[in-house]
């Protein structure tokens, strides 16, 4: 009856685009009751072995964890990556690579912003909510253009600037599924795919996504996360039978501000999936 474990496996740290340092999530997780944690930044790690230590300290069981940006048909989809070791070279090599395009992403997102918008200095302004200075990402933008007085809260943000064909998007090339999947199951970790029902996949697109994925070693997708509503709690626990995956819960938690759903506050599991964590009981600290 493992699907009764109160699992937060996925969430952000001011290491990626967060505004709690991993020390307070690991507070703030055992104060909501999280049992098994895991920090699981964009393309990054450098937030694990804080967190490691945080969770310790906390009383509370560590999973490793990673958000990897991949592109796919085209679009962006997030692959999270648990219990992987940490200082694996195929990991952390991987993971560098893919941080390496942000800086000049971002500067190009400024000029436009500029270009189509006629709002200045949007680079400058998001660095100062800039912790990592290899991790600046849309976030970072949307809490300046709030402070800026540009939109009211960063929600805003995302609807009328920085997304596909809005002033300030410029397309990316992310990793591919194949290697960050690779990166995953090569540094000893499960992947799975991160909050499926966000993406804007046509339903062919995603029967490849999830085909491609299994074939390539992934083994679990998140069916309990905070974007998914009760059609993709279905929706997705029936995915998992049909696709042979194991299935994960975590919050997506960014900010006690800006989250709309807390560490620990997701419904537990469906009793008809395998919980992730029961492939990964060797690799939990
Ligand atoms: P990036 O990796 O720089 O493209 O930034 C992606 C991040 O932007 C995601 O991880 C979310 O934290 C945030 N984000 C994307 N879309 C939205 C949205 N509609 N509302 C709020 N945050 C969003
Ligand atoms: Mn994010
Ligand atoms: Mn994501
Ligand atoms: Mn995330």
């Amino acid at each position: 009856m493992t699907q009764f474990i109160n699992a937060d496996l996925h969430c952000h740290s001011i290491v990626s685009d967060g505004t709690l340092s991993p020390e307070a999530l690991a507070l703030r997780a055992k104060a909501n009751g999280v049992e098994l944690w895991a920090l699981t930044d964009h393309d990054e790690i450098g937030g694990q072995a804080r967190a490691m230590e945080a969770a310790r300290l906390a009383g509370l069981r560590y999973l490793t964890g990673t958000e990897i940006s991949v592109t796919f048909a085209g679009t962006t989809v997030h692959i999270v990556g648990l219990g992987m070791d940490h200082t694996h070279p195929a990991l952390v090599n991987g993971l560098r690579t893919t941080r390496g395009g942000r800086e000049m992403r971002a500067r190009a997102m400024s000029d436009d912003l500029l270009a189509r918008a006629g709002i200045p200095g949007v680079y400058e302004g998001a660095l100062k909510y800039v912790d990592n200075p290899e991790l600046i990402s849309r976030t970072h933008f949307a809490r300046y253009l709030v402070e800026a007085g540009v939109c009211k809260e960063t929600n805003e943000v995302f609807r009328k600037y920085i997304t596909e064909g809005k002033p300030g998007f410029v397309p990316h090339r992310w990793a591919s599924l194949r290697d960050a999947v690779g990166w995953i199951t090569e540094s000893g970790g499960v992947a799975v795919i991160a909050h499926p029902g966000r993406y804007k996949l046509t339903a062919n697109e995603e029967y490849a996504l999830f085909t491609e994925f299994k074939t390539l070693g992934g083994q679990g997708v998140e069916v309990m996360t905070g974007a998914h509503g009760q059609a993709d709690y279905v929706k997705y626990a029936e995915y998992c039978k049909e696709f042979g995956l194991a299935a994960s819960r975590g919050s997506d938690f960014h900010s006690p501000e800006e989250s709309h759903t807390d560490l620990g506050k997701l419904p537990y599991l469906p009793g008809s999936v395998t919980p992730v964590w029961e492939l990964l009981n060797s690799r939990i600290h």
